[in-house]
């Protein structure tokens, strides 16, 4: 079930200002408590944290350190940061958004205002994760889109020995199926390729949509005959699919893929994709159908 409230996280080494925060916050939302830079670490690794409320004067780690570790962890850099402090000197506060806070609220506060702000950020926090979502994934088929492709592809090959592949995949006379049957029906068609290729990929795959019927994939196996098996069973798999048209006609249809291995004089993604896509243009000259390794 989708959790309604959200989880914020009170780090304080002064127990009073934590039982404030519960009295102040607990109905709205679900509050876990820190005493400590370390166990706020441990919170934020045990639980969904959507906010933080640091404060920052506290012994061992203090607010600022704890605030420039939170951010500069991928997996906690997006969740917002609200520094609540006895400190009200200019230094102080500047040095709070040098180190990646969102904001900073001096004590004794407000109330109202803090829960103001608090909703500002969560508001703001939405907002930054749902730009992310729709400028990496295709909406059609929720699989990344061409920019996310290319960046996470460009990561892999750079750190990748040798072991990388590149597959192209093309659905065959697509064309037709949209004159055929409609925008509609060729819509579905290329959602169920889409859910197809991604059922046989194992999670680190990169698996994108790079134009309007063509995806590319980028993946490493530990032998070569695994790569081909699997690459030949997706070819297959698709072959066996059938899709409803509008009218409720039953559509069968098929790929061609073509693929490429990554070696010692491979430069660059670019060209990896292009020997994958050579294979792939192969692949549709021989009569389409079929997989052509490079
Ligand atoms: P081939 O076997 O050589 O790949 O032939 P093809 O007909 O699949 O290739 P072609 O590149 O000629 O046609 C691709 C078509 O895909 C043209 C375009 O209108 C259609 N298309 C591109 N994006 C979308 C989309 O998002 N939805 C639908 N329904 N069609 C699309
Ligand atoms: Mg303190
Ligand atoms: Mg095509």
């Amino acid at each position: 079930m989708e959790k309604t409230k959200k989880t914020i996280l009170v780090v304080d080494d002064t127990e009073t200002n934590i039982d404030i925060m519960l009295e102040l916050l607990s109905d709205k939302y679900d509050i876990v408590v820190a005493l400590d830079g370390r166990s706020a670490f441990d919170a934020l690794e045990d639980n969904e944290v959507d906010l933080m409320l640091l404060d920052i004067m506290m012994p061992e780690i203090d607010g600022y350190d704890v605030c420039r570790e939170v951010k500069s962890n991928e997996r906690s850099a997006n969740t917002p940061i609200i520094f609540i402090t006895a400190l009200d000197d200019e230094e102080s506060i500047e040095k709070a958004y040098a180190v990646g806070g969102d904001d900073y609220v001096t004590k004794p506060f407000k109330p109202l205002e803090l829960l103001a702000r608090i909703e500002t950020q969560l508001k703001l926090k939405e907002l930054i994760s749902h730009l992310n979502y729709i400028s990496s994934y295709d909406e059609m088929t929720g699989i990344y889109n061409r920019r996310k492709f290319f960046e996470l592809g460009e990561k892999r090959f750079e750190k990748s020995k040798n072991e990388l592949y590149a597959v192209m995949i093309d659905i065959d006379k697509f064309k037709n199926i949209n004159d055929t049957y409609g925008h509609p029906t060729g819509d579905k068609v290329i959602k169920a390729v889409a859910d197809t290729v991604s059922r046989h990929l194992s999670d680190d795959a990169i698996f994108g949509r790079i134009g309007g019927e063509e995806f590319a994939v980028l993946c490493s196996c530990e032998s070569p005959k695994n790569v081909s098996d699997n690459i030949e069973n997706i070819r297959a798999a698709v072959e066996a699919l059938e899709v409803a048209s509008d009218a409720g006609e039953a559509i069968r249809f098929t790929i061609s893929e073509g693929v490429a291995k990554q070696n010692s004089t491979t430069k660059s993604l670019d060209e990896l994709l292009r020997f994958a896509d050579i294979a792939l243009y192969e692949a549709k000259g021989l009569g389409r159908n079929r997989v052509i390794f490079r």
